[in-house]
């Protein structure tokens, strides 16, 4: 068993924004040499998150719409009181910070309409992305 890991790096400009990082993931698993196995994807970070679904302009605005609606910036939050941002931890907390995906014949398996996100939820900010490539 093989495991290949990276990190990227990845500036985010706005304070929600979808990033879509399939392309560095798809290239990832391409390095690994690994044939047969799966992908790990996690970002270390408590006010960000993954999703792995379609990335067109209208959706990616409908997912941070969403994502206001819900976690509701400014809403309250005891957290706030600290630094303003207990929205993107709940966000983070139940979106969810990993995902994994299976690799088949050397390639990334998904859905034609499936792309791998990173959502910020509180930038601009660096992020943090990790990348493992488990299997043989
Ligand atoms: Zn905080």
């Amino acid at each position: 068993m093989k495991i290949y890991s990276e990190e990227l790096s990845i500036k985010t400009e706005k304070k929600f924004q979808i990033v879509n990082i399939t392309s560095h993931v798809e290239r990832v698993v391409q390095e690994s040499r690994v044939s047969e196995g799966f992908c790990l994807i996690f970002v270390p970070h408590a006010t960000a998150a993954l999703i792995v679904n379609e990335c067109e302009p209208r959706i990616m605005s409908d997912y941070i719409k969403w994502i206001t609606e819900v976690f509701r910036p400014g809403g309250g939050w005891r957290h706030d009181e600290i630094d303003d941002n207990a929205h993107a931890h709940i966000a983070s907390s139940i979106i969810g910070t990993s995902r994994v995906l299976p690799v088949r014949g050397g390639a990334l398996v998904r859905g034609t309409w499936q792309e791998v996100m990173l959502v910020e939820l509180d930038g601009p900010r660096i992020r943090r992305v990790i990348i493992q490539v488990v299997g043989e």
